[in-house]
């Protein structure tokens, strides 16, 4: 007899693991099955972003940015130091202990929640059945009255520049690095390619990133772009745009890379080449013939606006599912099908998914950019409030970027919300929330924020909408 739960998930990324552990809050017995495996052998849930993404960049991003902060900006605060060398081994120990912790937090959710965790590989089978092969390589049969997918994604590979460790990484090998290179190629201007440049930029590294769309960060709103290309390229970062990548060889201990732009051919070399060409759903062995599952023209799981797959009870979340690769996308997304298997209501506001870019400064969005309401023919007003007239930021000596709102001209209701600036991926949560609510620009300018702190850019901005800010010259 099969080992038999009523939710089986597949996965223990962050789509698996909320959709499991949200499960358990809802008394139903779960199974989670995951068969992540780190460096030194031992198995974690956590998926990509724990183990490999978001938690190891962003531990890497704030220790490089206080490198950086201590080189260029405790001179001015009056803090005098001796001159500050990085000690990688170190940064990168504290990298590691911080995803140890994450990850290992993730069993102790499961204990209080009652899901069982399985170390091993799932592979569901038609009739909710899923074969579980553990670590010691034994197979076994589990059934459920619903199986969730949440099998995550994997980074593309590129013909033209295959992964060929140390010299051609993945996002993953350029979060490892032991040393710093001295000059360090990276594919990919989109969201991984510009934290990991930035990330090695800040630590010494000559950095040249090498994207093939003509136009920088075609997914933001183009003002906040250009704001975010001027400062890259004050910090240093070599940013080539046009510049498709035809290939790349390693020779000795360089990588020759070579391009095409509007001049021709060109070529690079580098020491080390980071390969963030995007991210593929990864459905690799996961599905047995006849489960009626299907995936799309991309690879990726079908399913419907609430996750369902074409097989009765079988359900797929995160990024192996259409829309964007994002942990808090693929969070919602599992909390909502295990709400729904349970009866409750579960739905997810794909209108109102925060993009966040972890660079200095940040850069942070949710809802339409000013090209995208433009094209859609509603008139609209715009508000930018500049963090140069914000006192806090001033004080913090971040006084860079701005905060952007624009909202409908006819009812007022908020658009789109654009931030470059420091903590920007904090504040935008205000904006999400409010769009959430379908507030108005008007209520952003009726809500009382505190003195002195960087949210009174995105009021300000709610005013300027207006032409009534007060902390800056409406225009
Ligand atoms: P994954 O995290 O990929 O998890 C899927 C899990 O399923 C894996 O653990 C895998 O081992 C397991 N699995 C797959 N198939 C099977 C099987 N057959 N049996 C058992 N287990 C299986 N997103 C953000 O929102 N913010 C960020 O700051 C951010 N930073 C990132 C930085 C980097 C460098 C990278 C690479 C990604 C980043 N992302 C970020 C994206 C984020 O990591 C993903 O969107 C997120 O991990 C998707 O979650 P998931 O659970 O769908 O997939
Ligand atoms: P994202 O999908 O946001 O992770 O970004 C990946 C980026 O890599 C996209 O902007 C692509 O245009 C870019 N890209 C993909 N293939 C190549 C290539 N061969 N050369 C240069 N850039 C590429």
């Amino acid at each position: 007899m099969a080992e038999a739960f009523d939710v089986i998930v597949i996965g223990g990324g962050p789509a698996g693991y909320p959709a499991a552990i949200r499960a358990g809050q809802n008394k139903l017995s779960v199974a989670c099955i995951d068969q992540w495996r780190n460096p030194d052998g031992g198995y974690a849930f956590g998926g990509t972003c724990l183990n490999a993404g978001c938690i190891p960049s962003k531990a890497l991003l704030e220790s490089s940015e206080l490198v950086h902060r201590a080189r260029e900006e405790f001179a001015l605060h009056g803090i005098k130091t001796g001159p500050v060398s990085v000690d990688l081994a170190q940064m990168q120990k504290r990298k590691s202990g911080i995803v140890k912790a994450s990850t290992q937090g993730i069993n102790a959710l499961f204990k209080a929640s009652g899901v069982t965790g399985l170390a091993g590989h799932g592979r569901l089978l038609p009739g909710r059945r899923v074969e579980f092969t553990g670590a010691d390589g034994s197979k076994r049969e589990l059934s459920a009255k619903h199986v969730i997918l949440a099998s995550g994604s994997v980074p593309v590979e590129l013909k033209a520049a295959p992964f060929k460790a140390p010299h051609i990484l993945d996002s993953w090998g350029a979060l490892e690095l032991d040393a710093v290179p001295k000059r360090l190629g990276v594919i990919g201007a989109g969201v991984i390619g510009l934290e990991l440049g930035s990330v090695w930029r800040r630590l010494g590294s000559e950095v040249t990133v090498l994207e093939a769309l003509p136009e920088f960060l075609a997914i933001a709103d183009q003002q906040l772009a250009k704001e975010a290309a001027r400062h890259f390229k004050k910090q240093g970062l070599d940013i080539r745009l046009g510049a498709r990548v035809s290939a790349a060889k390693v020779s000795g201990d360089v990588v020759e890379v070579t391009y095409e732009d509007a001049k021709g051919t060109q070529s690079l070399t580098v020491d080390r080449l980071i390969v963030a060409a995007g991210r593929r759903a990864f459905t690799a062995e996961l599905l047995a013939a006849g489960t009626g599952v299907e995936l799309d023209e991309r690879g990726c799981i079908k399913v419907d606006e609430h996750c369902r797959t074409g097989a009765e009870g079988v359900w797929a979340v995160g990024d192996c599912v259409r829309g964007p690769m994002l942990a808090h996308k693929s969070k919602e997304e599992g909390v909502m099908v295990a709400d729904l298997i349970a009866g409750r209501y579960g739905e997810v506001n794909y209108k109102t998914i925060p993009s966040v870019i972890y660079t200095a400064p940040e850069i942070a969005w949710v809802g339409l950019t000013e090209e995208q309401v433009k094209a859609s023919g509603r008139p609209y007003k715009v508000g930018v409030f500049p963090f140069l007239a914000s006192g806090r930021a001033r004080a913090m000596e971040q006084a860079q970027g701005f905060a952007k709102l624009i909202a409908a001209q006819d009812d007022d209701e908020i658009l789109g919300v654009h931030i470059i600036g420091p903590m920007a991926g904090e504040l935008i949560a205000e904006a999400v929330l409010a769009m959430e609510y379908c507030a108005s620009s008007e209520d952003l300018q009726r809500t009382i924020h505190a003195h002195p702190t960087l949210s009174e850019a995105v009021h300000e901005a709610a005013l300027a909408a207006d032409k009534r800010a007060i902390d800056s010259i409406n225009r």
